[in-house]
């Protein structure tokens, strides 16, 4: 477990919301802008990756790990840890989720983002997977008897990328610049290089992509950049004459 001497300043760390991602920079791509909004709405906010992208064509997991924490102060996170898992073949064993329980117990998020349930890359449905099976595992009291149990009280899916309809779209309009700046932290994956031209896109290719989904989702709320989530429990309405996104 790698912890980022920044962000990490103190012990036990407590955190409002967590994201929970495979790879280091997949939380700026999928939900980077709501952590920075919460952030700016003064809640305490932190990442969890699970592997430093070991795997990867360009850069080096150490460099990986420096741009994370990099990022992490970008997006204004009060924690930023890193498995260090294994990348590319990340595996729901008990090992992995009893040790995502151990971190849920001491930051204790009231809220987990994890990916969507459904991806291309086995990373990130597996990485899902281990945020949920983790965070059940952390609320139960016999799990260790030094920690208190803690279980999270809601889950979110990061479905950006998934072809499915959002349960809701946070806006992150205001946002969308610094999430941008946090992702170009990774400058040995998103820089001009010539290690992997031609499999990687170019970073001005990069910025219009994501702007296509973040704006693709915005539209559906009525704003200019949005960022999708699903949950899997109905969501409850109390005052319906307050319902949010004009029907016509
Ligand atoms: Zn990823």
């Amino acid at each position: 477990m790698i912890r980022n001497p920044y962000t990490d300043m103190e012990d036990p760390p407590r955190i409002d919301a967590l994201a929970i991602a495979a790879h280091p920079d997949d939380v700026e791509q999928t939900c980077g802008g709501t952590m920075i909004k919460l952030a700016e709405m003064g809640y305490r906010t932190g990442v969890l990756d699970l592997t430093a992208g070991d795997m990867g064509t360009r850069g080096t997991p150490e460099l990986r790990l420096e741009e994370s924490d990099k990022a992490a102060g970008v997006m204004r996170c009060k924690f930023r840890g890193n498995m260090r898992m294994p990348d590319a073949r990340l595996e729901n064993s008990l090992a992995g989720r009893v040790s995502i329980a151990a971190e849920i117990r001491r930051l204790q998020p009231r809220l987990v983002i994890l990916p969507y349930w459904e991806a291309r890359h086995p990373d990130h449905y597996t990485a899902c997977a281990l945020g949920y099976e983790g965070s059940f595992l952390a609320g139960l009291a016999k799990l260790d008897k030094y920690t208190p149990a803690h279980r999270p009280r809601k889950v979110i899916y990061a479905s950006q990328y998934a072809s499915v309809e959002p349960t809701f779209v946070v806006d992150i309009t205001s946002q969308f610049e610094r999430r941008m700046e946090a992702l170009f932290c990774y400058e040995s994956q998103y820089g001009n290089q010539k290690k992997g031209v031609g499999l990687f896109p170019s970073p001005g290719e990069v910025r219009e992509r994501l702007e296509t989904v973040a704006r693709f989702y915005g539209q559906k709320i009525g704003v200019k950049y949005g960022e999708a989530y699903v949950v899997k429990e109905t969501m409850a309405v109390d005052d319906v004459m307050s319902l949010g996104v004009r029907s016509f």
